[in-house]
């Protein structure tokens, strides 16, 4: 059995240096706190295929054509460049939505571990938003296009073949619009866009002076003239850490409630509830809430 004597000799010691590593570990939580709140910086990043660089026909971005396993290989490296670009500028967490026809474009293994996938058709109103929620600093949009019936864009289109104009409080709005409306509602700004350069033009017509990336131009009615892959990855990465740092200066995109959303579609749908045909293909709808009027949408579209 060992005497109390050796342990007497070293309790001082002992107790000098839970002191001293208290005191370091204390001053440790001080200045870390001073110099760099440990805070959470979310951004939700919503992708398409449309606006990717080189992708020029619809065959490029559909699961039977023969170059999809190609563009969808891009798509990831575009969002993986969003991402590094990101984190670069401090952000701490990241939810990638696939946003493009049945959702399923993004394969998971292909996408930077830092980041959660949100894959899979959802069935409410965010949609191509789906998981936004008050918690993100900022979103960003990859691999947009244009709305239906914009002249020298790359695949416009809205939503599906069917609209032809889609306007909430009286301004026409691209996929870009109304998922920043949605991404508004939460005080969300969207602070990067990147897609073909009459998506560019119309988001900022839109949005503000945004940061983006024009990965090509349509050209000769059909064509498309553009960035390399690579290249349109390094301009994203630089350009979403850029946009990251800067973000206070976009503001969220809202319009004002009641929302009077009019639908104008080539083949009318059943209406929904309390909505009126005003003509053939045309039906007006209004809602104080912008996801019932993004219900009423997806229904008649
Ligand atoms: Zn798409």
């Amino acid at each position: 059995m060992m005497t109390h004597r050796p342990l007497a000799r070293l309790t001082p010691l002992i107790v000098g240096t839970l002191v001293m590593m208290l005191a370091s570990s204390l001053t440790g939580i001080a200045s870390e706190s001073a110099q760099n709140p440990p805070r959470a910086l979310k951004v939700f990043i919503s992708v398409d295929m449309e606006g990717l660089a080189g992708v020029a026909t619809s065959t490029d971005v559909n699961p039977t054509g023969r170059d999809y396993e190609h563009f969808r290989k891009i798509m990831a490296a575009e969002t993986n460049a969003a991402i590094e670009g990101a984190f670069r500028a401090g952000v701490t967490e990241i939810v990638v939505r696939d946003s493009h026809g049945g959702k399923t474009n993004l394969l998971p293994g292909d996408l930077s571990p830092v980041a959660q996938l949100i894959r899979g058709a959802s069935t409410g109103p965010k949609n191509m938003m789906e998981g936004i929620d008050a918690s993100f600093a900022a979103a960003i949009f990859i691999g947009y296009h244009a709305k239906a019936g914009t002249p020298d864009a790359v695949l416009a289109h809205t939503s599906n073949g069917n609209v032809v104009d889609l306007s909430i409080n009286k301004v026409s709005l691209p996929e870009a619009g109304y998922n920043a409306l949605v991404a508004g509602l939460y005080d969300v700004p969207v602070v990067f866009v990147a897609g073909d350069r009459a998506f560019v033009e119309q988001a900022r017509g839109l949005l503000g002076p945004v940061e983006a990336v024009a990965t090509k131009a349509e050209i000769g009615g059909g064509g498309i003239s553009g960035l390399s892959p690579t290249e349109a990855q390094r301009q994203i990465r630089d350009g979403v850490a850029r946009a990251i740092g800067n973000r206070t200066r976009m503001k969220p995109y809202k319009l004002t409630a009641p929302y009077t959303m009019v639908l104008k579609v080539k083949v009318d749908k059943p209406l929904y509830r309390n909505a009126v045909r005003v003509r053939p293909g045309e039906s007006v709808f209004e809602h104080a809430d912008l996801l019932e009027v993004l219900n009423a949408f997806n229904a008649m579209k």
